[in-house]
């Protein structure tokens, strides 16, 4: 048991130090309560600790995904670029950590996996793997929705003779490509980012791409002094703006760059002729895809849009049968996170870069040299997983989670996960997840989530001390019919077409459930039910004392 919690057991534990986990240390202190946060890697910061590869940076303003809970910090620290790359933010991590004293209430280097429910003290029981033990009443999962790295199976795998590396798990030191030949697979978000960069540094990169993306301009630049002038003028307008935007976003920085900046769309592309399309790509390039606002709700307008990227790529891409392996085809724009991306396609005009277009021939084997494609083999020195992560679920199902009578959440879970406003399951008394699936989560900026379901958390620990009551759990019946209404609003978007293989719907990995997680309402509706919820007396919540 931990030294602090074998004479009495903690009123809170937290698992996990990313943005979630610190958060939670400075509010829970607000209310006196007795906490530790366990955290498996060596430091704060969670994504921003792990993802430490070349090109890594945030898509939301930084002035805006950032945290909103103290005036002073946010006045005091200064962004230097309108996405700030990963050492920056992790910089700033580190810095709250210090400035709030955080630190101290953090167990690093510790895993949980076992986190049980007694029913006969009514205490959560966590295990970590260095053998500490602890005991809590409350037990808040910060656990992260992207902290899994998946590396796909892939035959030969640990025959590989050379570097291999993960972009979710970068080696603190770094990587030195120069010199090296590099294999990449996975062009998402994280290959997107680090291709550009690889690229200058190694001798030759070769890219395995499965599935090409509708990436967009990042519009990144070093932050402009008016606009960090008024947001620093406006601040607590912005926040109050972001809690009721869709996605977290204020009006704020529109038209600045970044995903939920973008000026709104106005025009319908159904209306415009081909001429005039003509026009626009001269004139906006990639960011023609987004100046229409018809494409969420016409397959063909979608597709008309599509054309227009697919056109670009060919623009900017010389190599005609390059540019044809880079086109996104057979999946609607939109279905998936977006891409943002710092001259991406330009890439592919290196004389150093090769694109290996798997839809012409998928991957067969790892060798100790390379990667067996149905088009041949390619060798290298260097290879790296760009490969994605287990995501929203995977963190929680990775720990040994037993509820009351033992059940676990495996089983709970068992066709798909399963919460209440994505903050909690029934059976498992006083657990909180913290963006869990169910919740707007990874649609949304992260920050202004974590923020609120912290917040919500919180509260709901000091009105049940208040009340002396001991226990809270969904009702079963409020679960299930959640789970339907985060289905129902999804279905039939785009968002879970068909022809869409995003890691939202947790296609990525195979034998997930195919369940849309996270809510789509937006972060404004949601927060108004969550808030209603309360205000009802904390409807659909099980209250009782032990
Ligand atoms: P994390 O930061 O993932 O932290 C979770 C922590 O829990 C980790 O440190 C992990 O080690 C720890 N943990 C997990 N399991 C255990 C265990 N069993 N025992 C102990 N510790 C455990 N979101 C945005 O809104 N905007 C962006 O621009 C953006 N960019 C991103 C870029 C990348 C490369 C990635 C991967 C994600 C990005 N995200 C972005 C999402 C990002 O994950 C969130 O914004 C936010 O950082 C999540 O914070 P968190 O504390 O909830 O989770
Ligand atoms: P991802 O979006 O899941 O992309 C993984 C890539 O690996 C995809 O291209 C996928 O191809 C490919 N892949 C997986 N298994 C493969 C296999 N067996 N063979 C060949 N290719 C395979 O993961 P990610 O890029 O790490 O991004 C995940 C999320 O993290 C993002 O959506 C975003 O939310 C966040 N993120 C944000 C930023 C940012 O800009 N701020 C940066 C990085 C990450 P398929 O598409 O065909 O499956």
């Amino acid at each position: 048991m931990s030294s602090d919690a074998q004479t009495q057991p903690l009123d809170v534990v937290v698992v996990g130090a990313g943005f979630a986990g610190m958060y939670a240390i400075w509010k829970l202190r607000q209310s006196g309560l007795r906490l530790k946060v366990i955290e498996a890697g060596s430091d704060v910061g969670g994504t921003w600790y792990w993802n430490r590869y070349p090109g890594a940076r945030c898509d939301i303003t930084s002035m805006e995904y950032s945290y909103g809970f103290s005036e002073a910090l946010q006045q005091e620290w200064e962004w230097t670029e309108i996405m700030a790359a990963q050492p920056e933010i992790l910089s700033y991590a580190q810095h709250v950590a210090e400035r709030f004293d955080l630190r101290k209430d953090i167990d690093f280097d510790t895993r949980v996996t076992g986190v049980h429910y007694s029913d006969d003290t009514g205490l959560w029981e966590i295990t970590t793997d260095n053998g500490r033990e602890y005991q809590a009443r409350f037990c808040i999962m910060a656990t992260g929705c992207l902290s899994v790295p998946n590396t796909p199976v892939i035959e030969g795998q640990e025959t590989f003779a050379g570097e291999v590396y993960h972009t979710g798990n970068w080696p603190t030191e770094g990587v030195d490509f120069s010199g090296k030949s590099v294999g990449i697979i996975g062009t998402g978000s994280s290959g997107v980012q680090s291709i550009p960069v690889i690229a200058r540094e190694a001798r030759h990169l070769t890219v395995f791409q499965r599935t090409p993306n509708y990436n967009l301009p990042a519009n990144n630049a070093p932050l402009p002094d008016d606009y960090q002038t008024k947001i620093k003028t406006n601040y607590s307008a912005v926040r109050e703006a972001q809690r009721h935007s869709q996605i977290g976003v204020s009006e704020f920085s529109r038209g600045l760059g970044g995903l939920g900046s973008y000026p709104e769309p106005e025009e319908e592309i159904l209306r415009t002729t081909e001429e005039e399309r003509q026009r626009v790509l001269d004139e906006e390039g990639f960011e023609a895809i987004r100046r229409y606002n018809d494409l969420a709700l016409s397959p063909e307008a979608n597709e008309m849009a599509c054309d227009m990227f697919r056109e670009q790529v060919a623009r900017v891409v010389s190599d005609p049968e390059t540019a044809e392996g880079l086109m996104p085809r057979g999946y609607p724009y939109g279905c998936k996170r977006p891409v943002i991306d710092i001259g991406y396609f330009e890439t592919f005009n290196r004389d150093n870069v090769t694109l290996v277009d798997l839809r012409r021939g998928g991957i067969e084997r790892i060798t100790p040299t390379g990667v067996e494609t149905a088009q041949g083999h390619f060798e290298f020195d260097v290879l790296v997983y760009a490969t994605g992560f287990d995501a929203m679920t995977g963190a929680l199902l990775r720990m040994d989670i037993r509820g009351r009578g033992g059940r676990s959440l495996a089983e709970h879970w068992e066709h798909g996960p399963k919460t209440y406003l994505g903050l909690q399951m029934s059976g498992f008394p006083n657990l909180f997840t913290v963006t869990g699936p169910g919740s707007p989560s990874v649609l949304s900026n992260m920050l202004v989530s974590i923020e609120q379901h912290v917040d919500w958390i919180s509260d709901c620990i000091n009105h049940l001390d208040q009340k002396g009551a001991s226990r809270i759990e969904p009702d079963p019946d409020a679960e299930e019919a959640w789970v339907r209404h985060v289905f129902e609003i999804a279905d039939g978007t785009m968002l879970t077409s068909e022809s869409c293989n995003s890691w939202y719907l947790g296609a990525n990995i195979p034998g997930k459930p195919r369940i849309f997680m996270p809510y789509v309402a937006g972060v404004g509706v949601y927060r108004e039910i969550c808030d209603g919820v309360v205000a009802d007396g904390y409807r659909g919540f099980e209250i009782s004392a032990g």
